[in-house]
Order: C-alpha cells, then sequence, then structure tokens
C-alpha cells in the first residue's frame, strides 16, 4: 500500500519536478539552466538540463514513475564514459539532489553527506540503466 507522500511523489509532473530543480539550482547559485525547449530538431535523449558553476553537471529529469528511453540511456551511458556528472532525479530524490548542487568544487573535497548523495544518485542511474526485464517478456 502506498503511503500518502508517495501518492504525491507520483503525481508531481515533469514540468513542475523541472521547476523545482531549476528552483533548487538557482538557490545554489548554479548559471541559468540550459535546457531544450523545443527538441524535436535536436539528438533525441539528450539530458533535460545543463547546469553550469564551478563544474558542469547535466540531469535527465523523470517523474516518480516514469522511465528513460532508449535513446536517454545510450547518450547517459556516452556521458558516463566520457566522465561528465550526468545524473537520472526524480522528486523523490530533491534531497540528494540538493546535497549533490550545494557541493562545490572536486568531488574529493565534498562533506561525507554530499558524498553519499551522488552515490545515491548514481546507484539510481545504475538501476536504471538496467534493462527491465518485464519489458522484454511481453
Ligand atoms: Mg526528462
Amino acid at each position: 500500500m502506498k503511503t500518502a507522500a508517495a501518492i504525491a511523489l507520483d503525481d508531481i509532473l515533469e514540468k513542475d519536478w523541472q521547476r523545482q530543480v531549476i528552483d533548487l539550482a538557482n538557490t545554489f547559485g548554479w548559471q541559468r539552466p540550459m535546457h531544450i525547449y523545443d527538441s524535436r530538431r535536436s539528438e533525441p535523449g539528450w539530458p533535460d538540463l545543463a547546469l553550469v558553476r564551478d563544474r558542469l553537471v547535466l540531469l535527465e529529469l523523470k517523474r516518480e514513475n516514469g522511465r528513460l528511453t532508449a535513446d536517454q540511456k545510450r547518450w547517459i551511458r556516452a556521458l558516463l564514459e566520457a566522465h561528465v556528472e550526468v545524473y537520472v532525479v526524480r522528486p523523490r530524490h530533491y534531497q540528494e539532489l540538493a546535497r549533490v548542487l550545494q557541493a562545490r568544487g572536486h568531488v574529493d573535497g565534498w562533506t561525507a553527506a554530499q558524498y553519499a548523495a551522488r552515490t545515491h544518485l548514481l546507484h539510481e542511474l545504475d538501476h536504471d540503466l538496467v534493462p527491465n526485464a518485464r519489458r522484454h517478456t511481453a
């Protein structure tokens, strides 16, 4: 059974989640995020937001139960291999994202809580990049 909080997270639309993330990024001094508003002439799957401050962070925003497309997975894998800081973030990741966006400089200089938040977000990303067996049984 879902808790009331879980139901509320499920109901958050991606555009509202994006507004929250942009507000969070502004709070921690990131440059006005670059966002591709009309992606029809762009490569499909490129992450939703590019944040710049003392480093570059790319974010793919998802609704609580949204799935990554094959193109999104392909780009994220390529970006990770290129050592780009990229995360898939959902409404339940708000606190972890806040810690990661608050952190400054190289990860080696982060606090333990910030490093743990980053690890959590990367773990979530790994999970998202694992093919979902249920989708291949239909
Ligand atoms: Mg998205």
